[in-house]
């Protein structure tokens, strides 16, 4: 039998579970923004987040004995796009999803067989949230200026500093850190990778507010925090390969849906024509914005293919290279000229932040406008990642951050 006969099989398997599991209370929900609890469906997200969580196609391609399915990519695909089907949404990552995207496959290769044990089935069935505390004050692009401190005292490393712009650290249970474990060696060599529960007296976290009205990230401060060294992820003073690591994971997550539309969403040329208009022959009437809107289009789907290409390239190599920079540079040129475009063609509509006067999708397309300017900041700027297309995939030399 042929691999996609195999997998025609398998699309009808999920496609009946899921039309027979997914609550239709939760179509359309958007949960990287809507708390399901406030919009009332809370009992049908957790029976939902259960349900996926107890068959391990939250992480398909995990192993089994850690809460995966122990699926190959192409089955974990196809996981993907039947749940994007029926109009449905894989609720394993609770809000920011770094366990599953970043902490968990990282674990995955630099963890001790206890640590897997430990970690990976609570990020699998979605209980167990996690942030990361990364950038500090004064080390963001240049992470490895980090200055929190981590003493050996014994079991356990005591940790003192801040950090910043930790998404979803106030509503995290653990939090994996990079900090300085050896403040004599050179920067990047004396840094370590430390896993450390939020609930502790030690660790404080204040809430940042965004212009695009919520809070999704907070100031992190370690006060004698307490990290166990049976957390300590990698060796010690090796954190800066652990980091780079979960960074190209971060970026390979962050690369394959530019504005993706939510099921059922009107299509943009379709919106456009809507509010600008059309002529006779049914063309998009403003034809300097029809030509940028296609060329948008055009963009979208040339980032797409390339997507599967460098994905079928990599299959049976390693997970993530540093095509992962270019494909994250694209992904967020794309979706920021959607969101422009939106709101230029939306006209005054496209400019209100409350009011009877604008529709739930006018005024989300504010948001969406100011959120996106965020895009070419976290996971590392778009000036970084063009450092590192020049250094990793030109071979030019490096000239910055030497140390
Ligand atoms: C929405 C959002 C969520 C985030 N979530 C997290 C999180 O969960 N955990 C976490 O630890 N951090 C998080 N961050 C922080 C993010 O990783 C940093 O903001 C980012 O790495 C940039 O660091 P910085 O803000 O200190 O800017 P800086 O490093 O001060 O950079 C300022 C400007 O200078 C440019 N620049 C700096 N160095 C160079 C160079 N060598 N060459 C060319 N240009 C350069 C940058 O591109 C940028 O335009 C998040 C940020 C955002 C916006």
């Amino acid at each position: 039998m042929t691999e996609t006969n195999n997998l025609d099989g398998f699309r009808t398997e999920v496609s009946d579970w899921v039309q027979a599991n997914f609550p239709s209370t939760l179509k359309g929900l958007d949960i990287m923004s809507e708390s399901p609890s406030t919009k009332g469906v809370g009992a049908d997200f957790s029976a939902w987040q259960k349900k996926l969580g107890d068959k391990g196609w939250g992480t398909p391609t995990w192993p089994k004995e850690y809460g995966g399915a122990g699926l190959s990519d192409p089955e974990a695909k196809v996981i993907r796009q039947e749940i994007a089907k029926a109009g449905a949404f894989n609720p394993i990552p609770p809000m920011t999803g770094m366990g599953v995207t970043m902490v968990g496959p990282t674990i995955l290769e630099y963890g001790t067989d206890e640590q897997k044990a430990k970690h990976l089935p609570g990020i699998a069935s979605g209980e167990v949230r996690w942030c990361l505390g990364l950038s500090e004050p004064n080390a963001g692009s240049d992470l490895a200026s980090l200055a929190t401190k981590a003493v050996d005292e014994g079991d356990a490393f005591i940790l003192n500093g801040q950090k910043i712009w930790t998404s979803g650290a106030h509503i995290s249970h653990w939090c994996g850190a990079v900090v300085r474990t050896d403040p004599k060696a050179k920067k990047r060599d004396g840094i370590s990778f430390v896993m450390l529960p939020m609930d502790q007296p030690g660790v404080e976290t204040r809430p940042i507010k965004l212009i695009a009205g919520s809070s999704p990230f907070c100031e992190t401060f370690f006060n004698d925090a307490r990290a166990e060294k049976t957390d300590l992820l990698g060796d010690l003073n090796d954190g800066w390969s652990v980091v780079k690591r979960l960074l190209q994971h971060e970026r390979q997550s962050q690369t394959s849906s530019p504005g993706a539309p939510k099921v059922d969403a009107e299509p943009l040329q379709e919106q456009a024509k809507r509010y600008v208009g059309t002529e006779e022959d049914g063309r998009l009437a403003d034809p300097d914005l029809r030509l940028r809107l296609v060329r948008n289009l055009m963009d979208g789907e040339a980032h797409k293919l390339t997507v599967s290409r460098i994905t079928a390239e990599a299959r049976g190599k390693v997970n993530v290279s540093a095509a992962a920079s270019i494909l994250k540079n694209s992904m967020t040129r794309v979706a920021q000229t959607k969101a422009e475009l939106t709101l230029e063609m939306m006209g005054h509509q496209g400019v209100g932040w409350e009011g009877n006067q604008f529709t739930d999708d006018e005024l989300q397309s504010v948001r969406d406008w100011l959120f996106g300017k965020a895009m070419s900041i976290y996971g590392g700027s778009a000036e970084i990642q063009n450092n590192i297309i020049s250094k990793n995939i030109l071979g030019l030399p490096e000239t910055t951050q030497q140390g």
